[in-house]
Order: structure tokens, then sequence, then C-alpha cells
């Protein structure tokens, strides 16, 4: 429901500070670059053993109006900051990231349940990167000035104003600097909204960012549930521009929020992407690809978990399929041999069973796993889901149209590259397509007919922040990398000058 708490801000400190993992972590907002607490809290809970973790201030309308305001506030001063300063401190801030590498993967880890490991090894590095990455983009911006019968026009980048980012659980720290890094090199102050289920890396980044010395007001954490929080940030008429990753359903409320004051919005949202994998691939590596779509228990946006299969290569490749299926463990995602880690909630493993179960009653059937880890869920309190893989499923039903963002793949078959190209295209979602074959031409034939913001050939995930990100259709609207980016959170601005440059007419 749309109730708003009568929650109210106060610096009052105590009982705002959470130890997790050995690893204090501050549970109020981080606005104006003050700790502040609101009078009511929410409390976060671990994936892996359903523990309380923390009492997270939960924020409402005054404390999403505070944050704009101390963003607005920070404005004109960050705007103003010149471009090599601005780089420097997102460099600091990264910096400060790197140092606290293993207090942010085992606190990552503890809060949304995914593999310390990929935190470790991916995910932390990969948050520091983001913020380099743009402060080196920022210094390499710029364009060719047009000429027009001797005018000038030269294309400058300015800053617009406070940036409301607000992001999802499944991949906390990536996707804020993902969002954070791009919006404060180009100058826009932000408020950062994480989500309920996994705030606390969010809180972690406003102190290293302090400690890095980003001034007050530039980087703002704002914390709490979506439609107390989230709903009054994004309808701020202070707020400029809007960057969101989540479902579609939030979307659609956020774009109508952002048309009442005609903010530009830009949309990372859901998937239901395909693997194709033709008669001429290499099996093995298929075989891999596939696997890895239970990476993060499928709670992964770009995941490929419609398996469509060439029928001549269908019983070969389930058979590689399964025995590395098979052989994943499930359980602790602290543990280095872990491969998939419990759902993020029980309501979100009651809703992935959800679907499963009405597939299985719509006549699916279930080559693995099938439901919960009811034995480990038992013994550890946890929220496990077993890799499950279901056959027999038509085309419209709902397991093959709609995102279940679980561990959940869908296996079809195809006979010809149309009908491999319809299946892959027919439905709502357009984020990404993978793609095993052995023969470039298909390769290139076949991804230019694919509805995909990123077409996999013959490899999964990797991919340059240079590059334009985004979905087709309902998985976004937009595209964020490079300097995609820089035109999303700036408004450009084109100067002409006349011919004769300073002179006067006549
Ligand atoms: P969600 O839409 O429920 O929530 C995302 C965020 O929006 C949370 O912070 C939430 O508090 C906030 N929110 C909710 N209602 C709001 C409102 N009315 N106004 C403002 N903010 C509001 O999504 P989720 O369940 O947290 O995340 C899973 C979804 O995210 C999946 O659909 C997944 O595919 C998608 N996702 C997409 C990408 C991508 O890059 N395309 C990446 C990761 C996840």
């Amino acid at each position: 429901g749309a109730t708003t708490p009568a929650t109210t801000l106060t610096t009052q400190p105590t009982g705002f500070t959470a130890t997790i993992a050995g690893v204090p972590v501050d549970t109020r907002h981080w606005i104006g670059g003050e700790r502040l607490a609101s009078t009511a809290t929410f409390t976060d809970r671990s994936p892996i053993d359903g523990t309380p973790l923390a009492e997270i201030a939960r924020g409402g309308a005054e404390e999403a109006r505070a944050a704009v305001a101390a963003a607005r506030a920070a404005f004109p001063g960050w705007a103003a900051t010149p471009h090599r300063e601005r780089a420097r401190l997102l460099h600091a801030v990264a910096d400060g990231i790197e140092a606290r590498l293993e207090d942010l993967a085992a606190v990552e880890t503890a809060d949304n349940g995914a593999l310390l490991r990929s935190h470790r090894r991916g995910v932390v590095p990969r948050a520091a990167h983001n913020l380099r990455f743009f402060a080196d983009r920022l210094l390499a911006l710029g364009h060719e000035d047009f000429a027009t019968r001797g005018h000038t026009n030269h294309v400058t980048w300015d800053p617009a104003g406070p940036a409301a980012l607000v992001t999802p659980w499944n991949a906390p720290l990536m996707l804020a600097t993902w969002k954070i890094g791009p919006a404060l090199a180009a100058g826009d102050p932000v408020v950062l909204k994480p989500a309920e289920w996994a705030p606390l890396t969010a809180s972690l980044l406003a102190d290293i960012a302090a400690e890095a010395g980003l001034p007050p007001g530039v980087l703002n954490v704002l914390q709490g549930y979506g439609d107390e929080a989230g709903a009054p940030l994004v309808s701020d008429a202070g707020v400029r521009r809007i960057s969101f990753t989540g479902s579609v359903p939030t979307a659609r409320r956020i774009a109508r929020a952002a048309a009442a004051n005609l903010v530009p919005t830009s949309f990372e949202l859901g998937g239901r992407s395909p693997l194709l994998v033709f008669a001429d691939a290499d099996l093995d590596l298929a075989a891999d690809l596939a696997v890895e779509q239970y990476d993060n228990a499928g709670q992964v946006c770009l995941a490929a978990t419609r398996l469509l299969v060439e029928d001549s290569v269908r019983e070969a490749f389930l058979e590689r399929f399964t025995a590395r299926a098979r052989a994943l463990v499930q359980g602790d995602p602290r543990e280095e041999p872990t491969g998939v880690g419990p759902l993020i909630h029980p309501w979100h493993l009651e809703r992935v069973d959800g679907f499963v179960r009405r597939a299985l009653a719509d006549g699916a059937t279930a080559l693995l796993g099938g439901g919960p880890h009811t034995e480990l869920n038992a013994r550890t309190g946890g929220t496990y889901y077993r890799p499950t893989l279901l056959t027999d499923v038509a085309q419209d039903s709902e397991i093959v149209q709609e995102e279940v963002f679980g561990p959940v793949l869908t296996l079809q078959s195809f006979s010809t590259e149309d009908e491999a190209v319809t299946l892959a295209n027919d439905t709502r979602y357009g984020l990404a397509a993978t793609l095993a074959t052995g023969d470039r031409e298909r390769a290139a034939r076949v991804g230019a007919r694919l509805v995909a913001g990123t077409v996999w050939i013959n490899c999964f995930f990797v991919r340059d922040l240079a590059a334009p990100f985004g979905g087709s259709r309902e998985s976004g609207t937009g595209r964020e990398g490079g300097d995609w980016s820089f035109d999303f959170y700036c408004d450009l601005k084109n100067t002409v000058t006349a011919p004769k440059g300073w002179q006067r007419h006549g």
C-alpha cells in the first residue's frame, strides 16, 4: 500500500549501527554529509539463514525531500568543479572501494546471498572500475565541432541537476556504482535509494565517499521501502534525472511520476533472454554457458533462461548440461565450492515456486529440480531453490513468457534457423540473447535478427563499459555506458559562433 509512515528525521545516533561479518555498518540515511535517522525502522535479514542483520532507517516523504534538497544545494558547487577534480575524487572513491574489498564482499554476501567469491573477484573490483571508467571518460569527453556556412557548432555536456538512482537487490553495489559513476562524473549530485532487501553496501559506499573527500550532498543515500521512500524521491520536482534498475511494474509507476515533472528516465528492467544452441556449436561450451545461467541463483536480469536447442543435438546437449548442473554445489554462499546460493527472500522463493508449480500443473516436466531445497532450508533457515530445468513448455505459457528471476530454465527445441529466431524474439522483453554456434555467418545472420540490447556469441556476460547497455521493448528504455551515459545525465548544449568570431557586424 502507498502509506507513508509518520517518520521524522532525527540526528539521534543510538541503535543504528549493525555489525555484519565483523564490519560495522551505519544503518541511517546519509544526507547532506550527515547521518540522519528516521523514527521508524525495518528489519533487514540475511537470505543465507534468515537471521536479522540490521534495523534500517525507514525513510518517507520527509527524508526524500531532505535528500533532494541536499543534492540541490550541492549542485552548483559540484557542477562547477573542474573535470579533473571530479575525476580525481571518483578515483579516490574507487581506491576506497578497493581498500575495503573484503568488507564490502562480506557484507554484500550476508545481505543478498550472492557468492562471496564472485563479490571478491568480480563485483567489488567492477564497482571500483565503474567509477574509474567514467572518471577517465569524462576527461576524454568531446565532440568534433560541426561547421555550418562558416559557423562553428561546439557541443558540450552540461550537468543536468540532481539525479535519483533507484536500484534492486540482486547486485546492489555493482548497480549503485554503475549509476553513481556516470552521474557524478557528469556533474549531477545523486540520491541513491537502494533496495530494501539488500541496503547495506550502499551505506558503506557513503562512508567510503566521505572518506575520499566527496563534498557533502554530492552523494546521498536514502533508505526505505519503494512505495514510502522511492516514490516521493522520484516525484520530487527537484530531481532532474531518474535512473532506475528493477522490475517492469515499478518502472511504469516511476514513468508516471517522471511524466509529471518531464524528467528524463533511464530504465534497465527485466528479461527472459534466450540461449540458442545450434547443431554446429561446441556443445561443451554451450553446456557451460547454460549452467552459468544458474549464477546468483538465477537472480540476474541478463540471464539466458530460455534454452533453445536444435533438435538434432538436444540429447547430446542435455547430457552435457545435466552432468554439469548436477555437479553444482548448493549451499552457503560464503563457502568456496558453492555454486548456487539462496534466493533473496521467502516471498521471492514463494513467487519463483509459484511459477514452477503452475508450469508443472500445466504439463511441464522437471528434468532437474522443480522445487525449494526443503532439506537445506530446514537445516539452515535459508531460502534455497533447486536448480531447475523444465521442458514440455508451450511458447505462450507463463513460464516461457514471464521473468521468473530464479534458478529456473526452460528447454525448447527448434529445427530451423527461422524457427529459432521466432522463438527467441517471441516475448515482451529484449534485454539480451546468447548464441552458441560454430558458424560465423550464421552468428551474424541470426544476431542481426534478434531483438536484444546485447547479443553474445559463444560467450556470456562480458562487455566493455564503453559499449551501450540496456534493453529493448519491456526490458528498458535508453542506453547507458560510454558516452551514452553522459548523454543521459547531461543537458547537451550546442554553441554556435559566427564566422567572424568576436567581431561586431557591419
Ligand atoms: P523492484 O522494481 O521491485 O524494485 C527496485 C527498486 O525500486 C527498489 O529499490 C525498490 O524499493 C524501488 N521501488 C519500488 N517501488 C517504487 C516506487 N513506486 N517508486 C520508486 N522506487 C520504487 O525490483 P527488484 O525486485 O528489486 O529487482 C528485480 C528486478 O530488477 C528484475 O525484474 C530484474 O530483471 C531487474 N534488473 C534489471 C537489470 C538490468 O540491468 N536490466 C539489472 C538487475 C535487475
